[in-house]
């Protein structure tokens, strides 16, 4: 069964997704499909959940508020991204939406945000960024969407950091060649990244960073960037050398 596949909208559901398989459209996504896409019954869409892959559907019910998709065959297994963490310090908003949709498209396993001493704000609204993740999942092609974790204080993060996962820490003060990360290291395993906010890491902070069994200090270059830019240079980094590119 390889009707019409690869329909140009995707959609994120929370429902099991698998051949037969019928799902409900709450009021938004009947909205957005119906209302803002203006698709009807008999349209195709592709869906994913996170686990089962992505499902080409069809829409066998429409309306206002609400609609039923029939799944009808897979289009893409699962696939998992390397088991990154992207820690960071968040920034002002439209940065930080940026850093969760980067992160997302370069295939981060997790984005956790903290609070260190410098951080430029101290609140985020973890169900927007959840939802920024879940849109660049739905646009890149992705079918897995990674977890945006409340805000914690890096300190305490750092006193439950799980011994095996490897830390890329990326340090405006360091010199040295980024390349230099692959050396040491072979590909596999869990790693995270670190990136500080625009004030940078406090004394402290940097000396228990560079104290960690498990970290790994890169420089990204002799120019200061910001921590949005360093995010995304971060990722192209690790991925270039030890993740799935
Ligand atoms: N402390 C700096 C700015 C920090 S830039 C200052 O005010 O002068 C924000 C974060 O991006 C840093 O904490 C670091 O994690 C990362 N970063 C920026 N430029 C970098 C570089 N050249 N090498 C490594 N990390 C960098």
């Amino acid at each position: 069964m390889t009707a019409k596949i690869n329909a140009k909208i995707r959609l994120y559901v929370e429902h099991s997704l698998g051949a037969g398989q019928s799902l409900p459209l709450d009021r938004d996504q009947a909205h957005y499909l119906f209302g803002v896409m203006r698709q009807a019954v008999g349209a195709h869409v592709a869906l994913f959940n996170g686990r089962d892959g992505e499902w080409q559907a069809e829409v066998v019910e429409a309306g206002k508020r609400g609609g039923v998709l029939h799944c009808v065959a897979q289009s893409k297994p699962l696939q998992l991204p390397p088991d990154l963490w992207l820690v960071f310090a968040p920034i002002k908003k439209a940065r930080t939406d940026f850093i969760v949709e980067k992160a997302t498209e370069m295939g981060a396993a997790r984005i956790l945000p903290v609070a260190t001493e410098f951080t430029n704000s101290d609140r985020i609204r973890q169900d927007r960024l959840q939802a920024h993740a879940v849109e660049a999942a739905e646009q890149c092609g992705g079918t897995y969407v990674p977890e945006v974790a409340e805000l914690q204080k890096l300190r305490a993060l750092l006193d439950y950091w799980p011994q095996e996962r490897q830390v890329m820490f990326c340090d405006e003060a360091e010199v040295g060649n980024a390349l230099e990360l692959a050396a040491d290291v072979h590909k596999g395993g869990p790693w995270a990244i670190v990136i500080g906010p625009e004030g940078g890491f406090s004394d402290a902070e940097r000396k228990r960073l560079h104290a960690m069994e498990q970290a790994h200090v890169v420089s990204l270059g002799p120019r200061i960037l910001r921590a949005d830019t360093a995010a995304v240079a971060a990722l192209t980094l690790w991925q270039t050398v030890l993740g799935d590119w």
